[in-house]
């Protein structure tokens, strides 16, 4: 099954599977990342019907966008795929801060446009909010760059309920991108209510929790040094074995609707209405083929009552 989804009133219409692009040449995220593989994923999510790319600047940094470019121009396809990229991380003197200043920003847009090979970007975030710079001011400086052609959408990410407040003040913002998943849920509080009213879509990220709700890791499970979820709270000692024994319960539900305990989890998402597109990572190519099997799922109330639950 394949059905296209509107984001939030942009004109952004795409597969609601998107991909996170992350592990593509985020180096500086996940140790001994192989680049090629990560491009052969990208192509192959394309192929598939993905077209829906999250990357950002600090991913590697730089080279995730690089990649995610090469890979978008080789194909051909820049006008059938939306690209979405962020932000705000400035390295000055080899000290990094937040930026989110009219002219970082549009200078941050200028470079991504180089390294993306392409002369639009479909969605623009703010990644991070930086400590003085008003939210509205910042948001501004992205209209201008909307009005000029160079974005056809403005997001923001990370930011607090009132800085998001602050950055709509206008009304210009289109996209929240936060922390959600079924383990953490604190934007059902903080946000939806305001996204929901505003038309603000917003998009979850470590939608898998970064893999633990794709049901497949064990309690003697490790990482190697350098991976980020040795960092992670819900990946460590009692939490994790406890998260783990939630994952069961999970896949109770999922192997009584013959599904896999991952597309039974981003199914989940995709049934709140505060949600129009999904961006869980990847690997490698057979992972984003099977996320895609997420489209076959629907479930019914009882069911997203139930699954809320084994993580309430
Ligand atoms: P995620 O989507 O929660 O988890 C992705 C990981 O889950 C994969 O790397 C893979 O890891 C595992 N996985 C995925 N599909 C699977 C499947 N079908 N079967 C088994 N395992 C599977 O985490 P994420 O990739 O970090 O987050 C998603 C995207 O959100 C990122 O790529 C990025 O674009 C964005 N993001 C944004 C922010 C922000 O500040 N705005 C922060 C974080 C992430 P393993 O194979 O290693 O297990």
């Amino acid at each position: 099954m394949s059905h296209k989804v509107r984001i939030a009133n942009t004109d952004l219409v795409v597969n609601p599977i998107g991909l996170g692009t992350n592990a593509v040449g985020g180096h500086n995220l996940y140790p001994n990342l192989d680049e090629q593989q990560g491009m052969d994923m990208v192509r192959d999510a394309i192929n598939h019907g993905v077209d829906f790319l999250d990357t950002a600047f600090i991913y590697g940094p730089r080279y995730s966008e690089e990649l995610v470019g090469k890979v978008v121009k080789e194909i051909g396809k820049r006008h059938d795929v939306v690209i979405a990229t962020k932000a705000a991380h400035n390295f000055v003197d080899g000290e990094m801060r937040m930026d989110n200043s009219p002219a970082f920003l549009k200078q941050s847009v200028d470079e991504a446009l180089r390294r993306l090979q392409t002369d639009y970007i479909d969605l623009f975030y703010i990644h991070f909010p930086d400590e003085d710079t008003p939210k509205d001011e910042a948001v501004g400086a992205l209209k201008e760059l909307k009005d000029a052609g160079k974005i056809r959408a403005i997001g923001v990410s990370n930011f607090s309920p009132e800085q998001l407040k602050e950055a709509n003040k206008d009304g210009y913002v289109d996209v929240l991108q936060g922390l959600y998943n079924l383990m953490q849920r604190e934007a059902e509080q903080e946000f939806f209510d305001y996204t929901k009213t505003k038309q603000i879509s917003f998009v979850p990220f470590f939608p898998l929790a970064s893999g633990l709700l794709a049901g497949k890791y064990k309690e003697d499970t490790t990482f190697p040094e350098g991976d980020l979820r040795n960092n992670q709270a819900h990946f460590q000692g009692e939490a994790f074995r406890e998260n783990l024994a939630k994952v069961e319960k999970l896949r109770e539900i999922a192997s009584q609707k013959q599904v896999e305990v991952p597309h039974l989890v981003l199914a989940w998402y995709l049934a709140n209405d505060a949600i129009d597109v999904i961006i869980p990572g990847a690997k490698n190519g057979s992972q984003v083929q099977s996320n895609l099997q997420t489209l076959d799922v629907t479930i019914s109330e009882a069911e997203y009552r139930a699954i809320s639950d084994i993580f309430a």
